[in-house]
Protein backbone atom coordinates (compact mmCIF):
# COMPACT_ATOMS: atom_id res chain seq x y z
CA UNK A 1 0.00 0.00 0.00
CA UNK A 2 1.70 3.60 -0.93
CA UNK A 3 -1.29 5.94 -1.18
CA UNK A 4 -5.05 5.22 -0.63
CA UNK A 5 -8.51 6.70 -1.37
CA UNK A 6 -11.39 6.28 0.62
CA UNK A 7 -9.62 4.58 3.65
CA UNK A 8 -10.05 5.71 6.77
CA UNK A 9 -6.92 7.71 8.32
CA UNK A 10 -6.46 4.82 11.34
CA UNK A 11 -5.66 2.65 8.46
CA UNK A 12 -4.03 5.01 6.20
CA UNK A 13 -0.85 5.76 8.66
CA UNK A 14 -0.10 2.33 9.33
CA UNK A 15 0.80 1.70 5.36
CA UNK A 16 0.92 4.76 3.67
CA UNK A 17 4.03 5.81 1.99
CA UNK A 18 5.80 1.99 2.12
CA UNK A 19 5.24 -0.49 -0.10
CA UNK A 20 6.39 -4.12 0.95
CA UNK A 21 7.24 -6.11 -2.34
CA UNK A 22 9.56 -3.44 -3.11
CA UNK A 23 11.81 -4.32 -0.12
CA UNK A 24 12.50 -7.93 -0.15
CA UNK A 25 8.70 -8.31 1.65
CA UNK A 26 9.97 -6.79 4.72
CA UNK A 27 6.54 -6.12 6.52
CA UNK A 28 8.46 -2.79 8.11
CA UNK A 29 10.66 -0.43 6.61
CA UNK A 30 14.35 -0.92 6.00
CA UNK A 31 16.08 2.09 7.70
CA UNK A 32 18.80 3.30 4.87
CA UNK A 33 22.25 4.86 7.09
CA UNK A 34 23.32 6.08 4.13
CA UNK A 35 24.78 9.34 2.93
CA UNK A 36 25.31 9.11 -0.38
CA UNK A 37 23.77 6.21 -3.40
CA UNK A 38 25.98 4.88 -6.35
CA UNK A 39 24.97 4.85 -9.69
CA UNK A 40 25.00 1.58 -11.82
CA UNK A 41 26.21 3.74 -15.39
CA UNK A 42 27.43 7.56 -16.16
CA UNK A 43 23.61 7.74 -18.25
CA UNK A 44 22.01 6.78 -15.08
CA UNK A 45 23.95 9.34 -12.64
CA UNK A 46 23.36 12.17 -15.44
CA UNK A 47 19.11 10.68 -15.63
CA UNK A 48 18.75 11.03 -11.65
CA UNK A 49 20.49 14.39 -11.78
CA UNK A 50 17.60 15.42 -15.06
CA UNK A 51 14.95 14.79 -12.86
CA UNK A 52 15.43 16.22 -9.75
CA UNK A 53 16.58 19.59 -10.92
CA UNK A 54 13.48 19.27 -13.36
CA UNK A 55 14.87 19.35 -16.98
CA UNK A 56 12.40 16.99 -17.52
CA UNK A 57 9.91 15.12 -15.85
CA UNK A 58 10.51 11.58 -14.66
CA UNK A 59 9.32 8.65 -17.71
CA UNK A 60 6.48 6.44 -16.49
CA UNK A 61 9.35 3.53 -16.58
CA UNK A 62 11.72 5.27 -14.30
CA UNK A 63 12.78 3.99 -10.91
CA UNK A 64 13.49 6.99 -8.90
CA UNK A 65 16.79 7.99 -7.87
CA UNK A 66 18.23 9.47 -5.25
CA UNK A 67 21.36 11.65 -5.05
CA UNK A 68 22.70 12.86 -1.51
CA UNK A 69 20.74 12.32 1.90
CA UNK A 70 20.90 16.07 2.43
CA UNK A 71 18.63 16.50 -1.10
CA UNK A 72 16.56 12.93 -0.41
CA UNK A 73 16.66 9.67 0.94
CA UNK A 74 14.21 6.63 1.03
CA UNK A 75 13.26 7.42 4.85
CA UNK A 76 12.45 10.79 4.00
CA UNK A 77 9.99 10.09 1.06
CA UNK A 78 7.86 7.27 2.88
CA UNK A 79 7.72 9.58 6.21
CA UNK A 80 6.91 12.23 3.66
CA UNK A 81 3.99 9.90 2.00
CA UNK A 82 2.62 8.89 4.97
CA UNK A 83 2.22 12.74 6.28
CA UNK A 84 0.94 13.96 3.09
CA UNK A 85 -1.94 11.60 3.30
CA UNK A 86 -2.38 11.97 7.11
CA UNK A 87 -2.85 15.89 5.89
CA UNK A 88 -5.05 15.37 2.56
CA UNK A 89 -2.22 17.36 0.84
CA UNK A 90 -0.90 16.21 -2.66
CA UNK A 91 3.02 17.06 -0.70
CA UNK A 92 4.75 17.29 2.24
CA UNK A 93 8.15 17.56 3.13
CA UNK A 94 9.71 16.92 6.51
CA UNK A 95 12.57 18.94 8.72
CA UNK A 96 14.92 18.24 11.04
CA UNK A 97 13.12 20.03 13.66
CA UNK A 98 9.61 22.01 14.20
CA UNK A 99 11.74 25.36 13.70
CA UNK A 100 13.56 24.32 11.07
CA UNK A 101 10.74 23.33 9.15
CA UNK A 102 9.10 27.30 10.12
CA UNK A 103 12.33 28.61 9.50
CA UNK A 104 12.74 26.81 6.24
CA UNK A 105 9.09 28.13 5.58
CA UNK A 106 9.31 31.54 6.24
CA UNK A 107 12.63 32.02 4.28
CA UNK A 108 11.25 30.66 1.25
CA UNK A 109 7.85 32.85 1.35
CA UNK A 110 8.99 36.00 2.35
CA UNK A 111 10.60 38.78 1.02
CA UNK A 112 12.47 41.72 2.79
CA UNK A 113 10.59 44.83 3.17
CA UNK A 114 7.17 42.28 3.97
CA UNK A 115 4.90 41.54 6.40
CA UNK A 116 4.05 38.40 8.61
CA UNK A 117 0.37 38.99 9.92
CA UNK A 118 -0.18 36.61 12.83
CA UNK A 119 -2.66 34.88 14.95
CA UNK A 120 -1.35 35.96 18.94
CA UNK A 121 0.37 34.24 20.58
CA UNK A 122 3.01 32.25 18.74
CA UNK A 123 5.43 29.59 19.41
CA UNK A 124 8.30 31.24 21.62
CA UNK A 125 10.33 29.93 18.81
CA UNK A 126 8.46 31.48 16.23
CA UNK A 127 7.88 34.61 17.78
CA UNK A 128 11.61 34.80 18.34
CA UNK A 129 12.37 34.20 15.04
CA UNK A 130 10.08 36.70 13.76
CA UNK A 131 11.35 39.24 16.26
CA UNK A 132 15.16 38.54 16.19
CA UNK A 133 16.61 37.38 12.72
CA UNK A 134 13.60 38.52 10.42
CA UNK A 135 13.58 42.26 11.75
CA UNK A 136 17.50 42.05 9.92
CA UNK A 137 15.76 41.62 6.48
CA UNK A 138 12.90 44.33 7.30
CA UNK A 139 10.25 41.93 8.30
CA UNK A 140 8.14 43.17 10.13
CA UNK A 141 5.10 41.02 12.39
CA UNK A 142 1.63 42.43 12.53
CA UNK A 143 0.00 40.63 15.42
CA UNK A 144 -4.32 39.92 14.87
CA UNK A 145 -6.53 41.46 18.20
CA UNK A 146 -8.85 38.17 18.05
CA UNK A 147 -8.62 35.64 15.05
CA UNK A 148 -12.53 34.69 15.72
CA UNK A 149 -13.80 38.38 15.35
CA UNK A 150 -14.05 38.86 11.52
CA UNK A 151 -13.64 43.06 12.29
CA UNK A 152 -10.55 42.40 14.13
CA UNK A 153 -8.99 40.16 11.94
CA UNK A 154 -9.74 42.79 8.84
CA UNK A 155 -8.31 45.56 11.21
CA UNK A 156 -5.13 43.82 11.55
CA UNK A 157 -5.15 43.41 7.57
CA UNK A 158 -5.45 46.86 7.22
CA UNK A 159 -2.40 47.77 9.75
CA UNK A 160 -0.65 45.23 8.18
CA UNK A 161 -1.25 46.45 4.54
CA UNK A 162 -0.64 50.15 5.49
CA UNK A 163 2.88 48.84 6.69
CA UNK A 164 3.80 46.94 3.72
CA UNK A 165 3.13 44.00 1.10
CA UNK A 166 1.66 41.38 3.25
CA UNK A 167 3.65 38.18 2.43
CA UNK A 168 2.42 35.85 4.86
CA UNK A 169 -0.75 34.98 7.52
CA UNK A 170 0.54 32.53 10.43
CA UNK A 171 -2.12 31.40 12.29
CA UNK A 172 -1.51 29.26 15.26
CA UNK A 173 -3.98 27.20 16.19
CA UNK A 174 -4.82 25.62 19.42
CA UNK A 175 -2.12 28.42 20.00
CA UNK A 176 0.88 27.75 22.79
CA UNK A 177 0.09 27.99 25.49
CA UNK A 178 -3.10 29.24 26.22
CA UNK A 179 -5.13 27.02 23.63
CA UNK A 180 -6.44 30.29 22.14
CA UNK A 181 -8.32 29.02 18.99
CA UNK A 182 -8.11 31.14 15.43
CA UNK A 183 -10.91 30.60 12.74
CA UNK A 184 -8.44 28.82 9.99
CA UNK A 185 -11.17 29.41 7.04
CA UNK A 186 -11.93 33.69 8.44
CA UNK A 187 -7.87 33.87 7.84
CA UNK A 188 -7.80 32.38 4.07
CA UNK A 189 -11.24 34.79 3.18
CA UNK A 190 -9.33 37.83 4.57
CA UNK A 191 -5.84 36.56 2.73
CA UNK A 192 -8.13 36.56 -0.45
CA UNK A 193 -9.12 39.91 0.07
CA UNK A 194 -5.63 41.27 1.14
CA UNK A 195 -4.70 39.79 -2.29
CA UNK A 196 -7.41 41.57 -4.35
CA UNK A 197 -6.15 44.91 -2.39
CA UNK A 198 -2.51 44.47 -3.06
CA UNK A 199 -2.37 42.31 -6.22
CA UNK A 200 -0.51 39.44 -4.11
CA UNK A 201 -2.29 36.94 -2.03
CA UNK A 202 -0.02 35.69 0.92
CA UNK A 203 -0.33 32.32 1.74
CA UNK A 204 -2.15 30.78 4.34
CA UNK A 205 0.38 28.89 6.82
CA UNK A 206 -1.22 26.98 9.95
CA UNK A 207 0.87 25.58 12.81
CA UNK A 208 -1.53 22.58 13.28
CA UNK A 209 0.88 21.23 16.27
CA UNK A 210 -1.13 20.92 19.21
CA UNK A 211 -4.54 18.97 17.74
CA UNK A 212 -2.29 16.87 14.66
CA UNK A 213 -3.73 14.59 11.74
CA UNK A 214 -6.34 13.38 13.59
CA UNK A 215 -7.94 15.94 15.07
CA UNK A 216 -8.00 19.15 12.48
CA UNK A 217 -6.54 19.41 8.84
CA UNK A 218 -6.22 22.89 7.88
CA UNK A 219 -5.74 22.47 4.35
CA UNK A 220 -9.59 22.07 4.27
CA UNK A 221 -10.04 24.90 5.75
CA UNK A 222 -8.03 26.76 3.27
CA UNK A 223 -5.02 26.71 4.91
CA UNK A 224 -2.33 26.70 1.81
CA UNK A 225 0.34 25.08 4.28
CA UNK A 226 0.02 22.90 7.28
CA UNK A 227 3.03 23.10 9.83
CA UNK A 228 3.69 19.85 12.22
CA UNK A 229 5.82 19.94 14.52
CA UNK A 230 6.60 15.96 14.64
CA UNK A 231 8.84 16.39 17.94
CA UNK A 232 5.06 16.58 19.68
CA UNK A 233 2.20 14.56 19.45
CA UNK A 234 3.56 12.97 15.66
CA UNK A 235 6.42 11.73 17.27
CA UNK A 236 4.89 10.99 20.66
CA UNK A 237 7.32 9.63 22.83
CA UNK A 238 9.83 12.39 23.87
CA UNK A 239 13.03 11.05 21.97
CA UNK A 240 13.19 12.75 18.87
CA UNK A 241 12.88 16.00 16.98
CA UNK A 242 11.12 16.89 13.83
CA UNK A 243 9.21 19.03 11.45
CA UNK A 244 6.79 18.78 8.77
CA UNK A 245 4.86 20.90 6.00
CA UNK A 246 1.77 19.51 3.71
CA UNK A 247 0.53 21.24 1.01
CA UNK A 248 0.65 21.24 -2.56
CA UNK A 249 3.27 20.20 -5.52
CA UNK A 250 4.67 23.64 -6.39
CA UNK A 251 4.68 25.05 -2.79
CA UNK A 252 6.17 22.14 -1.21
CA UNK A 253 8.39 21.83 -4.11
CA UNK A 254 10.01 25.32 -3.16
CA UNK A 255 10.29 24.07 0.26
CA UNK A 256 12.55 21.04 -0.60
CA UNK A 257 14.94 23.01 -2.77
CA UNK A 258 15.39 25.67 0.27
CA UNK A 259 15.90 22.41 2.36
CA UNK A 260 18.64 20.93 0.15
CA UNK A 261 20.50 24.43 0.60
CA UNK A 262 19.68 25.42 3.51
CA UNK A 263 20.68 21.31 5.05
CA UNK A 264 17.30 21.11 7.42
CA UNK A 265 16.03 17.53 5.80
CA UNK A 266 15.53 14.88 8.36
CA UNK A 267 17.62 12.09 8.83
CA UNK A 268 16.92 8.56 7.85
CA UNK A 269 16.99 7.16 11.71
CA UNK A 270 14.37 9.72 12.63
CA UNK A 271 12.12 9.76 9.61
CA UNK A 272 12.16 5.84 10.87
CA UNK A 273 11.13 6.72 14.62
CA UNK A 274 8.57 9.26 13.13
CA UNK A 275 6.64 6.16 10.53
CA UNK A 276 6.89 4.00 13.26
CA UNK A 277 5.40 6.53 15.98
CA UNK A 278 2.54 7.97 13.13
CA UNK A 279 1.26 4.09 13.60
CA UNK A 280 -0.41 4.68 16.87
CA UNK A 281 -0.93 8.46 16.71
CA UNK A 282 -4.67 8.00 16.85
CA UNK A 283 -5.02 5.84 19.85
CA UNK A 284 -2.36 8.02 21.81
CA UNK A 285 -4.27 10.69 20.56
CA UNK A 286 -7.75 9.17 21.86
CA UNK A 287 -6.56 8.16 25.15
CA UNK A 288 -4.81 11.50 25.96
CA UNK A 289 -7.61 13.28 25.07
CA UNK A 290 -10.09 11.28 27.45
CA UNK A 291 -7.21 11.80 30.37
CA UNK A 292 -7.16 15.46 29.42
CA UNK A 293 -10.89 15.95 29.86
CA UNK A 294 -10.63 14.27 33.17
CA UNK A 295 -7.71 16.34 34.36
CA UNK A 296 -9.08 19.64 32.99
CA UNK A 297 -12.60 18.64 34.84
CA UNK A 298 -10.82 17.91 38.29
CA UNK A 299 -8.84 20.68 37.63
CA UNK A 300 -11.65 23.72 37.33
CA UNK A 301 -13.92 22.22 40.23
CA UNK A 302 -10.36 22.80 42.67
CA UNK A 303 -10.73 25.52 45.01
CA UNK A 304 -7.16 26.32 44.50
CA UNK A 305 -7.56 26.86 40.64
CA UNK A 306 -8.44 30.13 39.71
CA UNK A 307 -8.91 29.54 36.05
CA UNK A 308 -8.62 26.48 33.24
CA UNK A 309 -8.05 27.20 29.53
CA UNK A 310 -8.73 23.76 28.27
CA UNK A 311 -10.11 23.73 24.76
CA UNK A 312 -12.71 21.14 25.52
CA UNK A 313 -14.42 23.94 27.45
CA UNK A 314 -14.03 26.26 24.73
CA UNK A 315 -15.95 23.94 22.48
CA UNK A 316 -19.27 23.91 24.70
CA UNK A 317 -19.26 27.76 26.18
CA UNK A 318 -21.59 29.06 23.31
CA UNK A 319 -19.03 31.25 22.07
CA UNK A 320 -17.47 32.14 18.47
CA UNK A 321 -15.03 29.66 19.79
CA UNK A 322 -17.60 26.88 20.24
CA UNK A 323 -18.89 27.66 16.33
CA UNK A 324 -14.64 27.67 14.69
CA UNK A 325 -14.35 24.66 16.99
CA UNK A 326 -17.55 22.97 15.59
CA UNK A 327 -16.52 23.68 12.41
CA UNK A 328 -12.61 22.83 12.01
CA UNK A 329 -11.61 20.40 14.73
CA UNK A 330 -12.59 16.77 15.59
CA UNK A 331 -10.89 17.13 19.13
CA UNK A 332 -9.15 19.13 21.92
CA UNK A 333 -6.37 18.01 22.07
CA UNK A 334 -4.55 17.21 25.82
CA UNK A 335 -2.11 20.26 26.56
CA UNK A 336 -4.22 23.43 28.08
CA UNK A 337 -2.85 25.39 31.34
CA UNK A 338 -4.78 26.67 34.04
CA UNK A 339 -3.35 29.47 36.91
CA UNK A 340 -3.47 28.56 40.34
CA UNK A 341 -3.53 30.88 43.01
CA UNK A 342 -0.95 32.87 44.98
CA UNK A 343 1.03 32.75 41.77
CA UNK A 344 4.92 31.50 41.65
CA UNK A 345 5.32 30.98 44.61
CA UNK A 346 2.05 28.57 45.20
CA UNK A 347 2.78 26.97 41.79
CA UNK A 348 6.28 26.24 42.58
CA UNK A 349 5.36 24.71 45.83
CA UNK A 350 2.61 22.40 43.84
CA UNK A 351 5.62 21.77 41.42
CA UNK A 352 7.99 20.38 43.59
CA UNK A 353 5.52 18.04 45.38
CA UNK A 354 4.53 15.85 42.15
CA UNK A 355 5.95 12.15 41.56
CA UNK A 356 3.88 11.01 39.17
CA UNK A 357 3.92 13.97 36.65
CA UNK A 358 7.21 15.11 35.51
CA UNK A 359 8.42 18.79 35.68
CA UNK A 360 10.25 19.33 31.92
CA UNK A 361 8.84 21.66 28.80
CA UNK A 362 7.80 20.22 25.65
CA UNK A 363 4.20 18.17 24.99
CA UNK A 364 2.97 15.38 23.15
CA UNK A 365 4.28 12.34 24.93
CA UNK A 366 3.53 9.70 26.88
CA UNK A 367 4.35 11.00 29.71
CA UNK A 368 2.21 13.53 31.10
CA UNK A 369 4.82 17.02 31.62
CA UNK A 370 4.27 20.12 33.32
CA UNK A 371 5.84 23.76 33.35
CA UNK A 372 5.37 26.86 35.03
CA UNK A 373 5.40 28.91 31.71
CA UNK A 374 6.52 32.12 32.68
CA UNK A 375 9.86 30.78 34.21
CA UNK A 376 10.50 28.39 31.29
CA UNK A 377 9.21 27.85 28.24
CA UNK A 378 7.98 31.93 28.13
CA UNK A 379 11.38 33.19 30.01
CA UNK A 380 12.50 35.51 27.29
CA UNK A 381 9.35 37.18 26.69
CA UNK A 382 9.13 40.39 28.17
CA UNK A 383 6.64 40.56 30.97
CA UNK A 384 4.30 42.72 29.20
CA UNK A 385 3.68 41.19 26.46
CA UNK A 386 3.57 38.09 27.84
CA UNK A 387 0.86 38.86 30.03
CA UNK A 388 -0.89 40.27 26.94
CA UNK A 389 -1.24 37.10 25.93
CA UNK A 390 -2.45 35.07 28.56
CA UNK A 391 0.50 33.79 30.87
CA UNK A 392 0.60 35.35 34.11
CA UNK A 393 3.22 34.17 37.16
CA UNK A 394 0.80 31.80 38.35
CA UNK A 395 0.36 30.05 34.68
CA UNK A 396 1.09 26.26 34.91
CA UNK A 397 0.99 24.14 31.57
CA UNK A 398 0.50 20.52 31.45
CA UNK A 399 0.97 17.78 28.56
CA UNK A 400 -1.42 14.98 29.34
CA UNK A 401 0.14 11.45 28.42
CA UNK A 402 -1.47 8.29 27.88
CA UNK A 403 -1.11 6.92 31.87
CA UNK A 404 -4.38 6.09 34.18
CA UNK A 405 -6.25 8.87 34.92
CA UNK A 406 -6.46 8.46 38.22
CA UNK A 407 -3.10 8.53 39.09
CA UNK A 408 -2.29 11.72 37.33
CA UNK A 409 -5.02 12.86 39.08
CA UNK A 410 -4.00 12.00 42.48
CA UNK A 411 -0.91 12.93 42.31
CA UNK A 412 -1.94 16.58 41.83
CA UNK A 413 -4.36 15.98 44.86
CA UNK A 414 -1.81 15.90 46.93
CA UNK A 415 0.63 18.38 45.59
CA UNK A 416 -2.10 20.67 45.51
CA UNK A 417 -1.95 20.10 49.54
CA UNK A 418 1.33 22.02 49.68
CA UNK A 419 -0.72 25.38 47.87
C1 LIG B 1 7.30 22.87 19.74
C2 LIG B 1 6.56 23.72 18.79
C3 LIG B 1 7.18 24.23 17.64
C4 LIG B 1 8.65 24.01 17.33
O1 LIG B 1 8.97 22.66 17.16
P1 LIG B 1 10.44 22.04 17.47
O2 LIG B 1 10.29 20.66 16.94
O3 LIG B 1 10.64 22.14 18.94
O4 LIG B 1 11.43 22.86 16.73
C5 LIG B 1 6.42 24.98 16.77
N1 LIG B 1 5.13 25.25 17.03
C6 LIG B 1 4.51 24.80 18.14
C7 LIG B 1 3.07 25.13 18.36
C8 LIG B 1 5.20 24.02 19.05
O5 LIG B 1 4.58 23.59 20.16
Amino acid sequence: MSGGDGLHPDTLTVGAGYDAHAHHGAVKPPMFLTSTFVYPTAQHAKDVHEVYFGARPARPDEASGYIYSRLDHPNMTMLEQRLAVLDGAAEAAVFNSGMAAISTMMQSILRPGQVILHSRPLYGGTDALVHTQLSHFGIRPVGIGDALDPASVRAAAGEAMATGTVGLVMIETPANPTGGISDIALAAEVAAEIGRAQGHRPPVVVDNTFLGPFQQNPLRHGADLCVTSLTKYAGGHSDLLGGGISGDVAMIGRLKQLRTLLGTHLNPHDCWMLLRSLETMHLRTERAGRNATAIAAFLRDHPKVASVTYLGFIANDGGPGAAAFARQCRGAGSTFSFRIRGGEAAAFRMLDRLQVIRMAVSLGGTETLICHSATTTHFAVPRERREAMGVDDSTLRISVGVEHEADLIADLDRAMEAV
